[in-house]
């Protein structure tokens, strides 16, 4: 009966682990059913659902509750209420039922204009950011043909160097919104393997020697040696340039201190300017699909620390932004150094 139910049940340890669903509520996580049993319930609901769970799982132990929550999957969020209702097996094994209905009218028909809002959005904005550098490239492409006609080489060859930096920096568009897919559609695949975050670091650096040059920016390093953590290299990588080139891009012609340290068993990095810095209700905004500050001087996708704060939470961590006492931002990205990465 259970099995043929619409409805997701569950049953649930008081730790949150769950001991037993059927195919419906699997389905609603898009998860194969064996892979289900033996996760926290917590590892399917929204990040800031969790407390809330916790809280409504201790006080199913006596009483039945009812909630509303999303459920979360590497490809959606889906709007449900959840019944939950003590179940007593024996003398001292307590288990909780739990019955999750899809809320499937208003919220998901709100979910859905919000997501053709988002599309729309999304659109836009790439098309513009694209067209800047593409408009540039054309134009030193017609002068390059005209130096070639003219055999004039030495100023045939600056403007190829020119076209040649546009031309990176759509390819660099094109990748953010070919990851910003990638996460959407949970294929963000992750190969761990011992990498010194520090190496890292200074690889970034020098990679971005010539914008700090550009920037009027000197950048300060503060690297402690040694510290290995199991990663995707090229993921934490892409995270430090992400904030990094924030930094310079949020505050030129000041300094940037870049600090590596380890404490405990996590590595972290924190990023320092001087530059305009965050309005205090921006702070945690930035870091959503599409979103920019207030303060935001210069172009751009808003996506890089959407990005950014996907591969740290794959990774198992954290990433925060403050406000710097006299000015400017600190990013802080806090990486467990040996990971057990969060389930697809
Ligand atoms: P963008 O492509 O807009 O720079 P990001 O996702 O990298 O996108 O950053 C989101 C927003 O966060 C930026 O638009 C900017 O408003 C703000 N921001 C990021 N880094 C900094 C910084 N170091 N100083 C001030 N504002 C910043």
């Amino acid at each position: 009966m259970v099995e043929s139910m619409n409805e997701g049940a569950v049953s649930l340890a008081l730790d949150g682990t769950i001991l037993y669903c059927n195919s419906a509520f699997a389905t609603m996580i898009d998860q194969p059913l064996d892979q289900v049993m033996g996760h926290k319930l917590s590892d399917f609901v929204a990040k800031g659902e969790v407390a809330g769970l916790a809280d409504l799982i201790a006080r199913s132990r006596t009483q039945a509750n009812r909630a509303e929550m999303s459920l979360v999957s590497a490809a959606r969020e889906l709007p449900t209420q959840i019944s939950l209702n003590p179940v007593k097996m024996d003398d001292d094994s307590d288990v909780i039922g739990v019955i999750v209905t899809y809320l499937s009218e208003r919220r998901s028909r709100e979910q859905a204009q919000e997501a053709v809002r988002m599309r729309e959005e999304f659109l836009s904005i790439a098309s513009h950011e694209l067209r800047t550098p593409l408009s540039t490239l054309v134009l030193h492409l017609g002068l390059g043909e005209r130096l070639l006609a003219r055999s004039d080489i030495p100023r045939l060859e600056k403007t190829l160097r020119k076209a040649k930096d546009q031309a990176d920096r759509m390819t660099e568009l094109i990748n953010r919104l070919l990851d910003v897919t990638r996460i959407a559609s949970g294929k963000l695949e992750l190969e761990l393997q011992p990498h010194d975050l520090g190496e890292i670091v200074v690889e970034i650096v020098d990679h971005l020697a010539e914008a700090a040059n550009k920037a009027g920016c000197e950048v300060r390093l503060n690297i402690e040696e040694g510290i290995v953590m199991q990663c995707d290299r090229m993921r934490p990588q892409q995270a430090f340039v992400n904030v990094v080139s924030n930094a310079l891009k949020y505050a030129p012609g000041s300094p940037i201190s870049i600090t590596l340290e380890r404490r405990g068993s996590e590595a972290a990095l924190l990023v320092d300017d001087r530059g305009i810095g965050i309005e205090s209700d921006d702070l945690a905004r930035i870091f959503n699909r599409f979103e920019r500050a207030s303060s935001a001087t210069q172009s751009g996708l808003g996506l890089g620390l959407y990005i950014t704060r996907e591969i740290v939470t794959q990774h198992g961590g954290t990433i925060r932004a403050e406000r710097r006492r006299g000015g400017g931002s600190r990013f802080s990205i806090i990486l467990p150094l040996s990971v057990r990465p969060r389930p697809a």
